[in-house]
């Protein structure tokens, strides 16, 4: 449905859960992917998987909380690549402290991965993507961003706040380059991430969803791909609730 054949995308956190997903959904329609993650092994592994469905995949060991890594992947990524089409910044980390327990340690490491991460990718992805003819920068928040959060801590709550705030920032700002930019608010998602709850935390969790169900990576896919599409193009500074109904705003 969508047409996004030969457009070359971004995928922080492609090397599992939701981003690796999304990374597939994007390979199957025909887009060039490049995904990056922390650990050479799991970049590998991804890269093997997607390999599958698309011959056409790259790779970068990066911590998006390290401004100095994100610089030297772009250094590699402009040789290759003339222009990026969409940059899906879904790397993330949470934590669930309870708030006399958060110290600057856990603060700085969530805040700087999944807000500062966020940030500098965009950033240092621009002049790229001032080069696509339909520029799309998706960011991935959280309910916790729109609301507060039921289990997870308040760093990640903060970061993810954070995360829709520049959304909006970013699509007042960009807009005249043409680049949209959108947010997805995913509720429970099963994920590497949701499992490290306890049983008891995720059947608490479980009676706040109206539908009665935890969401599936395929349920954020397939809204990137909408943002990722030319069906998206008038869409900017938009926060895509996908929840099962657990926020409703
Ligand atoms: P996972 O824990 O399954 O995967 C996290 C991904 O992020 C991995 O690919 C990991 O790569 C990557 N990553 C983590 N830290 C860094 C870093 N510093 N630099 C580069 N890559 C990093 O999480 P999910 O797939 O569940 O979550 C993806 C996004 O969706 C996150 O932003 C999360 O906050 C958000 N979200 C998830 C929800 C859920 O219930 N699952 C709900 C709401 C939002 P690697 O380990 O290979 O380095």
């Amino acid at each position: 449905m969508f047409e996004l054949r030969d457009k070359i995308a971004i995928v922080t956190g492609g090397t599992r859960g939701i981003g690796f997903s999304i990374a597939e959904h994007f390979a199957k329609a025909g887009m060039i992917v490049i995904i990056v993650g922390r650990e050479a092994q799991r970049v590998e592994t991804a890269i093997a998987n997607l390999s599958a469905v698309s011959a056409i995949v790259h790779g970068y060991c990066c911590d998006v909380g390290d401004v100095g890594e994100i610089s030297k992947i772009f250094g590699l990524i402009e040789k290759k690549f003339e222009k990026i089409d969409v940059l899906v910044n879904c790397a993330g980390i949470m934590e669930k402290s309870e708030m006399d327990l958060i110290t600057e340690e856990i603060w700085d490491s969530t805040v700087n991965t999944n807000l500062k991460g966020t940030f500098f990718m965009s950033q240092y992805c621009l002049p790229l993507l001032k080069k696509s003819s339909a520029p799309r920068i998706i960011n991935i928040s959280s309910n916790a961003g729109r609301m507060g959060g039921y289990e997870n801590g308040l760093a990640y709550t903060a970061s993810k706040g954070g995360i829709i705030s520049l959304t909006y920032g970013m699509a007042r700002r960009l807009g005249e380059y043409g680049i949209t930019v959108n947010c997805i608010a995913p509720g429970t998602i099963e994920s590497d991430m949701s499992r490290s709850y306890n049983t008891e935390t995720l059947n608490r969790l479980l009676q706040r969803f109206p539908l009665k169900r935890f969401g599936q990576v395929d349920d954020i896919s397939s809204a990137a791909c909408y943002f990722a599409s030319d069906f998206s193009s008038f869409t900017t500074g938009a926060v895509l609730d996908i929840n099962g109904g657990l926020f409703t705003g």
